[in-house]
């Protein structure tokens, strides 16, 4: 993939510190994948803490000395504005290289890219709306006031499945409310975001503002959330490593927000709509690959609805096309690794020894896809809920079927999971959707849909799935601090120290 821009016309991707692409300073490099057939497709900068800390050193500066926390929102949301114009201007590149780098198909990949846009518009949108409140207190000779702060330095760790969005999610709310941004892309997916920076560097920030710092998660990540000098960590990602930065991030006291895991519920009712619940069944999982943290990837069946619905998932399963994200007739792509692949075939294997019935998929391709890291859809039945494939995040395109008789049912095995990320309910009545649904442990939820997702709304989970909300204004109240401002109306001494008391 030829390069432009001020990276040069060579192939590897370069770090973007203080407004300038530069390699690691050790010159490593790794070199990244297609997951489609396992190809090479270039390679990246690989870097150690002395990058990482030539990216804080420069965010530092360009917050504590720099003009952007002060620049009035209206300009900074100009520049987003910019951003997402350019993003648009590209998309189809855009969308080209994270079905390259990533497997997903094309269509989703376009999809991704155009939100992507609309999140930086939304955001530069929300810079510049009304903030802050005048309160109503108990003292006549007071204004109290609150405005609302930048943080500081951002660190932004995001994973493999979502390259693109994530760094949009991330970036957007954290420059529009007036941080310096310090990107850690997955070492997987450095593609797409590579051309966001050059797009970045067209806009022209002040230098330290925005900045890339490629690597493995250790050092680069674990350097960002230990780093006394970062003020946030914004984490997307695994539980595991959400562990680690929050603890790691205690040393100085960081603002956080993990947007972490899942294993969510989708419950169909015997009186839902059958084709909707069935389209959306097989999308609430397969869609990305199951590499989605909000995937359905537990089917709550109502009893009532027999076997039929069960053959009719099963029969559309066996039929979803799967191959190269980069074939426009793909409805499915590759894993992202023959590590995650392996990863998803063991639980598979798990799930048949635990008990569980196979009822499609469970397999690998054996003709040319076997190159990539490809995995048959599957569908499980007769699961338990103490079983590893119902309780454990599997991450792939894998689907646990299980049955209730009633609400209550449904509800507690809905809710019996560490996890509490997202839930669906299919059905025609509208009381039992909003009863149901109320009862869910989940921080995002659709009723007779399954995966929209709204620059507008809150996106994040309870229980384990995550600490805080990305996305709609609480993602832009993330990346800010809360400051109240007293002033007094008619100054008067005190009179509190005898010494000053007037005679
Ligand atoms: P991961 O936790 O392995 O990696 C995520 C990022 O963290 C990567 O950039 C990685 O390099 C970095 N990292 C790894 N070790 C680190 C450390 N010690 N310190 C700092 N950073 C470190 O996750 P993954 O495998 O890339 O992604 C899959 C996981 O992400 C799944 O669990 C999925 O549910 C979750 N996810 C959640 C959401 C959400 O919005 N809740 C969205 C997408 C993915």
């Amino acid at each position: 993939m030829p390069r432009s821009g001020n990276q040069g016309v060579e192939m590897t991707l370069k770090n973007y510190i203080n407004g300038v692409f530069v390699p690691a300073q050790s010159r490593a490099v790794r070199i990244y994948h297609n997951p489609a057939d396992n190809s090479p497709l270039g390679e990246v900068a690989e870097s150690a803490v002395e990058d990482v800390e030539a990216a804080i050193k420069a965010a530092r500066k360009a917050f504590d000395e720099g003009p952007w926390p002060q620049t009035p929102p209206v300009e900074r949301a100009a520049k987003l504005f910019q951003l997402a114009s350019l993003i648009d201007s590209r998309a189809e590149e855009l969308a080209s290289m994270e079905t390259l780098n990533n497997g997903k198909p094309l269509r989703e990949a376009r999809f991704d890219v155009a939100d992507a846009a609309a999140c930086f518009r939304y955001y530069a949108g929300l810079a510049t709306q009304p903030s802050g409140e005048t309160l109503e207190i108990s003292d006549p000779n007071i204004v109290c006031q609150t405005v609302r702060e930048p943080i500081g330095v951002c660190g932004q760790i995001i994973p493999w499945n979502y390259p693109l969005l994530m760094a949009a999610w991330k970036l957007a709310p954290g420059l529009a409310a007036g941080n310096c941004c310090i990107l850690k892309p997955s070492e997987l997916t450095p593609l797409s975001v590579s051309l966001l920076f050059e797009l970045i560097d067209d806009v022209g920030f002040p230098p330290g503002v925005v900045q890339l710092v490629y690597g493995l998660g250790d050092p680069v990540g674990a350097c960002l959330a230990a780093s006394p000098l970062v003020d946030k960590i914004a984490f997307t990602g695994g539980g595991v490593t959400g562990r680690k930065i929050q603890m790691a991030a205690a040393t100085n006291f960081k603002k956080i927000t993990l947007e972490l895991g899942g294993k969510s519920p989708n419950i169909i009712f015997a009186d839902a709509d059958p084709e909707v619940a069935l389209e959306y069944a097989l999308y609430g999982i397969f869609a990305g690959q199951g590499e989605v943290c909000s995937a359905g990837s537990r089917l709550l069946l109502d009893r009532r609805l027999g076997e039929d619905f069960l053959h009719r998932l099963v029969s559309a399963c066996e039929k979803i096309v799967v191959g190269s994200g980069m074939d426009e007739n793909t409805e499915m792509g590759p894993l992202i690794s023959r590590g995650h692949q392996k990863k998803v075939l063991d639980y598979i294997h798990a799930g048949c020894s635990e008990g569980a019935e196979l009822l499609c998929g469970g397999g690998i391709y054996n003709d040319k896809r076997s190159t990539g890291n490809f995995v048959q859809p599957t569908i499980f039945s007769n699961t338990k809920s103490d079983m590893r494939i119902v309780r454990e995040e599997i991450f792939g395109p894998v689907l646990t079927v299980q049955y209730f008789d009633g609400e209550d049912e449904a509800v507690k095995i809905a809710n019996d999971t560490i996890y509490g990320l997202a839930a669906g309910v299919f059905t025609s009545d509208e009381s039992r959707a909003q009863r149901v649904i109320r009862r869910l442990r989940a921080g995002i939820t659709w009723i007779n849909t399954y995966h929209p997702t709204f620059n507008e709304a809150p996106w994040g989970g309870y229980k384990q799935s995550g600490i805080g909300r990305e996305l709609g204004t609480y993602g832009y109240d993330a990346y800010t601090e809360v400051k109240q401002i007293n002033t007094c109306i008619r100054p008067q001494p005190l009179g509190w120290f005898k010494a000053l008391s007037k005679k």
